[in-house]
Formats: structure tokens, sequence, C-alpha cells
């Protein structure tokens, strides 16, 4: 990422302030298409796995936190943010099955993101590497300056078409894709049946005791499209004992329980047992990519107690949120905590009051 660190000092803090217009949730539609069907085959998608190198499972690493041991809390975090330096956490996975698919159906892909979209970012890297075209449908102007973002999209050789606004609010109806291009479509944040699917694997990786410890009782992830926590809760099924909590990043995050839901009867029918789920509400800092001083100084003091790296959109919001939690008595003692690092660490760059790494 370096190389970019240095365009990024000769960008204006404007120029650079994510898009935030826009909450990562298209608008709630009922009569959604997305009936992609399962169709990648398993070997394709261990011919996939062994290609990337990318899904073996992140390490855990258990939290030096003064605000947790203080709670009397056991603070476990599941690294995927270390899995890849460009196909980032949870987009990996999201990915996994609508990258099989293209494999065997020798299509490219086609996908659709914000300037500063992790998503789109994960897919132009797992595309060059896998010989796999792809095209990405970037809500914006083509004489705004690239952010470093889609600087890497494009030098993995992600076809970059912009659109505008309103165009780009259409993103949940079936021709809009068709409208720009061919290949394997995925939606907005990989959020669709494939990508609920493809999670599974990290899912487990979850929810599984470090080696000699007990099981953890309370995992924790963030939320932009409701993908991730989606997948979560299909692959884990019923567990006794075990919550799963999501925090969501932007406003409305209320919306998530309907979207949720809505991926879970796609995936696996109404009666999908999952475990028992909630969401953190009132963690956005302001709304989608808002980053509040305050954040900005709970990223500086997580960072220097923990040596932890996270970033302002998801992964600061989330422990801001255990955060609040601990310092409040909120989580009984003795509990321990599984949380999801999901990467996205490149975003960092559209903060300046940040340093990129
Ligand atoms: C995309 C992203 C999320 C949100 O995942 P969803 O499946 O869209 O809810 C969380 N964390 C990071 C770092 C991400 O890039």
């Amino acid at each position: 990422m370096s190389p970019h660190a240095a365009a990024l000092r000769h960008a204006t803090a404007e120029a650079l302030m994510p898009d935030t217009e826009d909450s990562p949730l298209p608008p709630h539609r009922e009569d959604a298409r997305t009936s992609s069907s399962l169709a990648a085959s398993p070997p394709v998608a261990e011919t996939l796995d062994s290609l990337l190198d990318l899904f073996t499972p992140p390490a855990v690493d258990r939290l030096a936190w003064p605000l947790a041991d203080e709670a009397g809390v056991i603070v476990e975090c599941l690294r995927a943010d270390t899995l890849d330096s460009e196909i980032s956490g949870n987009k990996a996975w999201k990915l996994r099955l609508p990258l099989a698919r293209a494999l065997s159906e020798k299509r490219g892909i086609i996908s659709c993101g914000g300037g500063w979209s992790n998503h789109l970012h994960a897919l132009a890297a797992a595309g060059a590497r896998l010989g796999i075209e792809t095209h990405g449908l970037v809500r914006g102007h083509p004489e705004a300056p690239l952010t470093p973002t889609l600087a890497d999209a494009r030098d993995n050789g992600m076809r970059l078409s912009f659109v505008s606004r309103a165009e780009y609010r259409q993103r949940d109806q079936p021709d809009f894709a068709r409208r720009h291009g061919e290949g394997v479509w995925i939606p907005e944040g990989g959020g669709c049946v494939e990508g609920v699917a493809g999670l599974a694997p990290l899912a487990q990786a979850l929810a599984e005791p470090v080696p000699g410890e007990s099981v953890p009782q309370l995992v924790l992830l963030a939320c932009g499209s409701g993908t991730t926590l989606a997948g979560v809760l299909s692959a884990l099924g019923e567990r006794d004992g075990l919550r799963v909590i999501g925090v969501p990043t932007m406003n409305h995050g209320d919306q998530l329980y309907h979207r949720v839901r809505r991926l879970l009867a796609e995936s696996g029918g109404s009666q999908q047992k999952t475990p028992e789920w909630g969401l953190w509400l009132g963690a956005q800092a302001g709304g989608f990519a808002k980053a509040p001083d305050w954040l900005i100084q709970f990223i500086q003091r997580f960072e220097a107690e923990t040596g932890v790296a996270v970033e302002p959109v998801y992964t600061a919001k989330l422990f801001a949120a255990l955060a609040h939690h601990l310092a409040n008595g909120l989580i009984a003692r003795g509990t321990r905590i599984r949380v999801l690092h999901s990467g996205g660490l490149q975003g960092r760059r559209g903060y300046p009051a940040l340093q990129a790494i």
C-alpha cells in the first residue's frame, strides 16, 4: 500500500473523505431477486481454495486490553485482517463462491461499490490472481481523482465505470448490471445467497474454541450489508449457549433485522435455525464512514493498548461498542467473547488523521 501513501499526501482532505451520503444498505425490496443459484460445484470451490490459499482459518489472538481485564472478560479476536494484504477479512469469504462460479463458467465478474469499497478492492485483487476479468460500477464521477482504493483496483486490472448517484440507487434492480456490462453479477457488498454460503468456514472458525479453552459465549461482528452476520448465523445453526451480535455501522441500523432475516430465508428457508442473535444499535458514530474525533482518539488508544490495528468504517465502531459495554459492566464477568476482525485496513487511507498501514 505504500506507493499510495504518497498519493494520499498530495490529495486534499476533502477529496479523500469517504462518500458518506448513502448508507451501504440498498433500498429494502421484498421482491428482490437474488435467486442466484448455489450451483458452484464444490470441486471448483476447492480448486479455488488451493489457488488462492486464502481460506485457511485465520489465527485467534487473545486481546491484551486493560478494559477487558478490568471487566473480567476474555476477548479473543479472529484475525481475518491478517489473511491477505489485499483480499481482506470477510470479503474474501463472501467472494468465494462467485469467484468459483466465474472460473467454472469462464466468465468475468461485475459488481458495484463506492470509492472506498473494500469489496471492489478485494474483488479486483482476487480477479487478478485468478485470471478473472472484473468490472466495477462505482458511484461517483469519472472526473474526480481516483481514491487510493480505486487506484489499487485499476492497477489490478479492474475496469471501472462511474455511475451517477441516481443510477446507483437502482443497483438492486435486475437490469442494473446488464445496462453496463456482462459477467457474473455480485450485488453490493456480496449481499447474496452465494455470499452468505461462502462464509460458512469463517463462521465455524468464529465459534471454535481455542485448544484447551472453553467455547466462546458471545460472537461479535461489524455489519454493513448484514451478509456476514447472515452467513455466520446460517452456518452455525442452533447452538445453545452462544449469542451472536452484529454492530451496525450506518444510520438506520435497525433495518438490518429485516435484511438479515431475508438473507436467512433466501439461504435456508424460513425455518432455518440460528443461534440466538441481536444487534447493538447506536454505534454508528454519526453514520456510515463518519469518523468523529472521539472515534479517531478511540482508535489511537485502542491500537496503543492492544497492538491491533482497526479502521474507522467498521472495526473501530465494533470495538468501541464493545468498549462501551465493558466500561459499563454490561457483560458478565467470566464471559468469553470472540470478535471478528473483518479487515478493511486499506480504508484507513481515507482518513488523514490515521497513518496508512
Ligand atoms: C464489508 C465489511 C464489513 C461488513 O460486512 P457485511 O457482510 O456487508 O455486513 C465489516 N467489516 C469490514 C472490514 C468490511 O470491509
